[in-house]
Parts: structure tokens; C-alpha cells; sequence
């Protein structure tokens, strides 16, 4: 009962999940010479929190979470998480992409059974495992049917599943509803809410949509153009869920400032 009273309030901070970027800048071979992908950065991800990353395509918003997940060896600085230098990839730190990346040879409850290989878990303990993981996100009667079988909203579902089955501590989702329609957008705003409330790791979330960054988040990190670096950081702490329309609320403002910032205003008394 106490846990479904737990809203928008963080557990103690002997939890787990705390990311350290230190100084990471991340340059990749060019054809003519290193290209850097990121400026220099520095941040803390808290514990628990949600965090929003936006900013112009090719920013380099996909290499910072490719370095926290792991595939991705910083040029300079370091990353950690709960004080351990991030060596690779591992169960700790959850990958969600835009494309639903499920094996189509397996059903849903199979792929969600992949994620959970690596335990070496009794058989029958990882069937109720990836069962109840399906049942969080509302697919328990979808269990048997393969991905293509199901909708992109149903998909992207079994992909969340299959990430927190795992219990990471750490979630990495890059643009994970941007090919879904509005309306399961908005159903997958309150299925994420939900199970990121339950489950408390700590969310970073790529978005190009600055309304889905402030329905969300707890923090909103705007990016510059590439080679980017964070240059705005709003904490966000209104009580969810959200609305635009409500009074009193200033995410609108919030809005008008992120969208200058992501498309400044050509000076017209420069051009003339
Ligand atoms: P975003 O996700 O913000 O759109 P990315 O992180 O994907 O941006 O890319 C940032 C920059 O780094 C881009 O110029 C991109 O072309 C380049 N880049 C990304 N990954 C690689 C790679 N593996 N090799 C070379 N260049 C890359
Ligand atoms: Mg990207």
C-alpha cells in the first residue's frame, strides 16, 4: 500500500543507478580526420530519476547513450555507474530503441525470455519471470503471438518488458515511441509512468518531441547542435500527469523557451 502511495517522491539514496559522466568527449574516424560526435560533457543521472535528452538530429545524443549502455568507448573522460568505471555492456544498464529490435522467430514471451538467459534461471522460474513481465505492460494474453502478429505500440511493449524483466538499474530509451501514432503514444506515456514508478531505475529518455520531454520528465537536458553539448537544464516538478492547459503550470513557457533553443529565430534586422 505504502509503495502505491509512493507518487512522484524518490526512494533514500542508497538506491541504486547513479550514472557520472566526467569530461566524456567522443570523436569517431571521419574520412577526413576525427569528427567529434560529442563536446565535452560532464552530468550527474540521480538515482531513480527521469531525465529527457533533446536536441538537433546529429547532436550526438545517440553516442552519449551508446557510451552509457556500453558499445560506445569514450575519445577522453570517463562514465561510471554507482562509482564503477562502465567497461561494456551489461545487465545493468537497459537498451530501448525506436525499432522494436524483437527476434521474429520468437514469440513475445520468448523474446522476453531472451533478456533473461544470461541467469541461467530454472526453466520454469523464467517462464513465470517473462509472464509476469508481460502482464506489466497489459500482454498477457498476447504471449504466445509472434512480433508480427502484433502492433508497433504491442511491440514496443515487449521490448519494455523484456528490459525490465531484467531489472536494470539503469534504462536507456532512444526515441523509443517516435514511430507510434499519437493516441498509443499517450497510452505509452502512462504504461512507462507506471512501471518506471514500480521498478525506480534511473531513466533517460531521447526525444525529438518536446511535449513528450516535459510530460515525462523529471529533468530536461537540451542539447546543442553538433557537435552538442548540454546547454539547458530544466528540473521539472509538477505533479504528474501532466496537462499544458493547467493553470498555474508554466510547462508552457518551458515549451516556448526549448523550441527558441532548438530553432533560434532568424535576426531579421541582420538579414536586411
Ligand atoms: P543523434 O542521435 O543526436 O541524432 P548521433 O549520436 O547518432 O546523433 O550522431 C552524432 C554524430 O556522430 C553524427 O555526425 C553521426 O554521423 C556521427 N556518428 C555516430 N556514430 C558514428 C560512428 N559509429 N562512426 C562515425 N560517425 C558516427
Ligand atoms: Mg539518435
Amino acid at each position: 500500500m505504502a509503495e502505491d502511495l509512493m507518487t512522484d517522491t524518490h526512494k533514500t539514496d542508497t538506491q541504486k543507478g547513479r550514472v557520472e559522466i566526467d569530461d566524456v568527449v567522443i570523436r569517431f574516424k571521419g574520412r577526413q580526420g576525427p569528427v567529434t560526435a560529442l563536446a565535452r560533457t560532464s552530468h550527474v543521472l540521480e538515482p531513480g530519476t527521469f531525465t529527457a535528452l533533446i536536441g538537433p538530429s546529429g547532436c550526438g545524443k545517440s553516442t552519449l547513450m551508446n557510451a552509457i549502455a556500453g558499445f560506445v568507448k569514450p575519445s577522453e573522460g570517463s562514465l561510471r555507474l554507482d562509482g564503477k568505471p562502465i567497461a561494456g555492456p551489461s545487465p545493468e544498464v537497459g537498451v530501448i530503441f525506436q525499432q522494436y529490435a524483437l527476434f521474429p522467430w520468437f514469440t513475445a514471451l520468448n523474446n522476453v525470455r531472451y533478456g533473461l538467459k544470461q541467469f541461467g534461471l530454472p526453466q520454469g522460474e523464467e517462464i513465470d519471470r517473462a509472464r509476469a513481465a508481460l502482464a506489466e505492460v497489459g500482454l498477457e494474453a498476447h504471449a504466445d503471438k509472434y512480433p508480427q502478429q502484433l502492433s508497433g505500440g504491442m511491440k514496443q511493449r515487449v521490448a519494455i518488458a523484456r528490459t525490465f524483466a531484467v531489472g536494470p538499474k539503469v534504462l536507456l530509451m532512444d526515441e523509443p515511441f517516435g514511430a507510434l501514432d499519437a493516441q498509443t503514444r499517450l497510452v505509452m506515456h502512462e504504461l512507462l509512468l507506471n512501471i518506471w514508478r514500480k521498478h525506480r531505475a534511473t531513466v533517460l529518455f531521447v526525444t525529438h518531441d518536446v511535449d513528450e520531454a516535459l510530460l515525462l520528465s523529471d529533468h530536461v537536458q537540451v542539447m546543442s547542435q553538433a557537435p552538442g553539448r548540454l546547454i539547458r537544464h530544466y528540473h521539472l516538478t509538477q505533479q504528474r500527469p501532466r496537462a499544458f492547459s493547467r493553470s498555474g503550470s508554466d510547462l508552457l513557457e518551458i515549451r516556448d523557451e526549448i523550441l527558441d533553443l532548438l530553432h533560434p529565430k532568424t535576426d531579421l534586422a541582420d538579414s536586411l
